[in-house]
């Protein structure tokens, strides 16, 4: 079947296992005959056959998302999120938009959905005992341990095994374009964290790159994740226009949505 970007699903398929940045430099050229939005998958994730995901660019939006055939049984599932390390563990579709920046289930045809521009979209699933998370992570869900809480959550809510987590690491501003100042490095320093998270840039006073992806990895490990059970999508919102920046674009930045769901 030819999928809108006039490319064979099987190719597509292929395409994703080699690297998420040529695949998605592959369909940019074929852009111009775009009918529906762009989705990337990790190729572990999709092995998964309960399992349905992606990470979407800014041309995904949610309506695509409602009305797709793809997801015709799934209910969306959207958080206010606050920068916290508030993860919310549910069963049903609540009846308001939760506040907090993680969302847990193990029931089916939920779609956990995460809206970003920077920050690190994060998804997760436990195949033996089914149970999914998706995550919205910045620097300040970091400094808060946003991570190590979800795997809490899910031993402890769902008898979850940390070596049995996968997790997918989203587009995000990497360590090499995000800067941040004093004020952000003494606040991890004060929660506990090495100062070797932050490389001081040359010729810049208290200026230093942070690398979200690094430090999460970390704290995933600690917490008794796998590291080669976590995958990271090698893509810089920063630098690739195809996906909302809040740095490069300020309030014109849009959203990019990341989304996690159980079939059955
Ligand atoms: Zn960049």
């Amino acid at each position: 079947m030819l999928s809108a970007f006039g490319l064979l699903a099987s190719d597509e398929r292929k395409l994703s296992s080699l690297c998420p940045k040529i695949w998605i430099e592959l369909k940019i050229r074929v852009m111009d005959t775009i009918i529906s939005p762009e989705i990337l998958t990790i190729s572990e994730l999709e092995k998964i056959p309960f399992l349905t995901h992606g990470f979407g660019n800014r041309y995904l939006k949610k309506e695509y998302l409602i009305k797709s055939r793809q997801w015709p049984a799934f209910q969306l599932v959207f958080l206010e999120q606050i920068h916290s390390n508030i993860a919310h563990s549910i069963r049903e579709v609540p009846d308001h938009e939760l506040r907090g920046d993680a969302l847990i289930t193990n029931q089916p045809l939920l779609l956990l959905v995460i809206q970003s521009a920077d920050c690190l979209p994060i998804l997760m699933v436990e195949e033996k005992k089914k149970v999914i998370a998706a995550i919205h992570c910045g620097w300040k869900g970091t400094q808060k341990c946003l991570v190590s809480a979800v795997i809490k959550l899910l031993k402890r809510d769902y008898g979850a095994r940390p070596s049995s987590i996968k997790v997918a690491l989203g587009p995000h501003i990497r360590g090499s374009c995000y800067e941040v100042g004093q004020d952000v490095r003494h606040k991890f320093l004060e929660a506990g964290f090495s100062p070797s998270f932050f490389e001081p840039l040359a010729g810049l006073d208290n200026k230093y790159l942070f690398d979200l992806a690094k430090v999460n990895s970390r704290q995933l490990i600690e917490a008794g994740v796998k590291s080669e059970h976590i995958f990271t999508v090698d893509i810089c919102s920063h630098c690739h226009p195809l996906f909302p920046s809040y740095r490069r674009d300020k309030e014109k930045a849009g959203r990019m949505l990341s989304f996690i769901g159980l079939k059955f």
